[in-house]
């Protein structure tokens, strides 16, 4: 036996729980191997510190007064009130419209020509862009790029799914 076959057998070793033979062999290697040695009495150490441990208890009624405490909190107040606050902010934002309108300080007659110019503007810009690419074939292009990427996911998703429970045990160290 070597020094890790030893080791992964030292706490069923001090449990009881190997067979005769399995215990002979794991002694015979502790009477040649000084670190295994050394190994299993600290171990035996740390099992009487454990035994020695008491457990911690609640005083009686404990849950009953943490249940008692929680009922004694007060109650969140309802979402009415923030409700009226948006009711005031939007009531405002419109009275500083109105306001500002009939001061004739925004022109809204100007102002909406201005963003009708910029909307035709990208909406011609867009309307090349996709002439330029529907002469490349660019679009046939772009639509089997998104099928693939759809099916990329698809794939991920599934396997995700299926796997994730063996993978959280990979990430936590611990066999699957
Ligand atoms: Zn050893």
């Amino acid at each position: 036996m070597n020094c890790s076959a030893c080791e992964a057998r030292l706490a069923a070793y001090l449990d009881g729980e190997l067979s005769a033979r399995d215990a002979q062999a794991i002694e015979a290697h502790m009477n040649s191997c000084a670190s295994c040695r050394v190994l299993v009495n600290d171990l035996r150490a740390v099992e009487i510190k454990l035994q020695g441990l008491r457990g911690v208890e609640p005083r009686p009624g404990f849950d009953v007064a943490v249940m008692a405490a929680i009922a004694a909190l007060p109650v969140p107040k309802p979402a009415r009130l923030r409700l009226r606050w948006f009711v005031a902010y939007v009531a405002a934002a419109w009275a500083v419209l109105i306001t500002l309108t009939v001061a004739r300080v925004i022109d809204w007659q100007h102002a909406f020509a201005a963003v009708a110019i910029e909307l035709g503007k990208v909406a011609a810009a867009g309307s090349t862009v996709l002439g330029v690419g529907l002469r490349l074939h660019l679009t046939t292009f772009v639509g089997a790029g998104i099928g693939i990427e759809m099916l990329v996911l698809l794939v991920g998703a599934f396997a995700l799914r299926r796997f994730y429970p063996q993978m959280r045990g990979w990430f936590a160290g611990a066999p699957a």
